[in-house]
């Protein structure tokens, strides 16, 4: 079933195919202070019920992957990124992170979150 969410003040919606299995919340210096708990899906499992030119980008480090997030409440909601399931950037194989945070009416409080050691692995 699909879930939707959005941002704070509703400016940046979206909907994702259905609930993921688990969260993961990782420690590396970006994710540790935006705080979101992460979904991951392909991109045809996510869309963006907005413009597009709502969604504001941050980069860092590589630059490989593009933080998103709503320039009116400042609330992250989604990144785009290559896979990395091998440990090298798999564009063939793209992925999106949605911050499961914003997910509306649904339970993800009861899932169960995977820890990420990003501090010391990226
Ligand atoms: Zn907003």
């Amino acid at each position: 079933m699909p879930v939707k969410g959005r941002c704070h003040c509703g400016a940046i919606q979206f909907e994702v195919g259905e609930m993921p299995a688990e969260l993961t919340s990782c420690n590396c210096s970006f994710c540790v202070r935006r705080g979101g708990l992460v979904a991951y899906y392909k991109p045809g499992q996510f869309k963006l019920a907005t413009a597009p030119s709502r969604v504001w980008t941050y980069q860092w480090g590589d630059y490989l992957v593009q933080h998103h997030y709503c320039p009116v409440c400042g609330m992250g909601t989604h990144s785009e990124m290559p896979g990395f399931e091998s440990g090298q950037p798999d564009f063939d194989n793209p992925r999106i992170a949605v911050n499961a945070r914003l997910f509306e009416d649904t339970s993800w409080e009861t899932l169960p979150v995977k820890h990420v050691n990003g501090r010391e692995d990226w």
